[in-house]
């Protein structure tokens, strides 16, 4: 990771190094953190946060759900996370927001002394699954670890904790050579990969796992539904079961990280021709296309993040 310059921290930029947290910090020993990907991209010249209020909202709600109150503001924290990508002179960013518990208990349950500290840093961040993967498509594999089962860790919020799960299955799949692994929820059903939603084709139909398999929905996931249906497809939110994998058309991720990475072949088994597929391409066009202008940016997810 390459340093940027500052990090907003509790109310103050502070340089990057600077930004730092005690080793007994809540969050460090029991995952007590929520957090933020958002991408911010270049158009004309100016730098425009991707549907950087849907992001920061859902960081508010996994707090809630925690219990978690976080000492700022939304605008305090909205406007922190443009000043960020301006302070170090970004165009494109990857931002990351967290609010996290801090240091103040060993408890496990964090009682009113344990404060929320939150940080954003911005850093510049190419494709998650590589380049070629963008256009060729990632091999991927079905992770032999499971996610989450319903009423546990709840999959839906982006909390630190999640990750131990998508760890053990992107690391799973690194080890045997695949670019990413996906989970199956805890009924056998497929839910995500580890950090990122799934997408299948099939006969021209979008399918994609519903809420309910242990998914975080994904704000880039809605976003591909809403594309999708201005381009006059269906989409159906459905259970999915592992062997359709093996006989899709076309398989796709989205993500934050991600964007829309396309599926070449899982556990070795090619996905149509075993590259991007038709209907794949032409997402990831209109999609692709709103930060360099040729798809309209109908629903208004561009915000402005340059001081005018
Ligand atoms: N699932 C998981 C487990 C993730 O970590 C992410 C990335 N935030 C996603 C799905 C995709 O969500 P989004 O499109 O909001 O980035």
């Amino acid at each position: 990771m390459k340093p940027t310059e500052t990090i907003w921290h509790n109310g103050e930029y502070k340089p990057w190094h600077e930004a730092t947290t005690h080793v007994l910090s809540h969050a460090l020993h029991y995952g007590s953190s929520v957090f933020e990907g958002i991408r911010v991209y270049e158009k004309n010249g100016e730098p425009f946060g991707f549907r950087m209020h849907d992001h920061v909202k859902r960081m508010y709600d996994c707090a809630r759900v925690y219990r978690m109150v976080i000492p700022y503001d939304y605008d305090t924290i909205y406007d922190a996370c443009r000043g960020t990508v301006n302070r170090n002179g970004l165009k494109s960013a990857y931002l990351r927001p967290i609010a996290f518990r801090g240091y103040g208990t060993i408890g496990v349950a964090a009682g009113k002394n344990t404060p929320i500290d939150v940080a954003i840093a911005a850093i510049e961040w190419g494709a998650y699954l590589g380049e070629e993967a963008r256009e060729k498509g990632a091999r991927v594999c079905v992770s032999s670890w499971q996610r989450v089962a319903p009423n546990t860790i709840p999959a839906g919020v982006k909390a630190g904790g999640n990750y131990l799960s998508s760890q053990l299955i992107s690391m799973e799949a690194h080890r045997l050579g695949y670019d990413e692994g996906i989970g199956l929820a805890s009924d056998g059903t497929l839910s995500e990969g580890a950090g990122e939603n799934l997408f299948m084709i099939r006969n021209g139909v979008l399918l994609t796992p519903p809420q309910s398999e242990a998914i975080l929905s994904g704000i880039t996931r809605d976003t591909v539904i809403r594309l999708a249906h201005a381009m006059g497809y269906e989409v159906r939110e459905q259970p999915l079961s592992r062997e359709s994998l093996y006989t899709a058309d076309e398989l796709f991720f989205t993500g934050t990280a991600a964007e829309i990475t396309p599926i070449a072949s899982v556990d070795d088994l090619d996905i149509g021709s075993g590259s991007r597929g038709v209907i794949t391409e032409k997402i990831q066009s209109a999609f692709f296309g709103l930060f360099s202008g040729e798809t309209e940016d109908s629903f208004g997810w561009l915000e402005p993040i340059a001081d005018n």
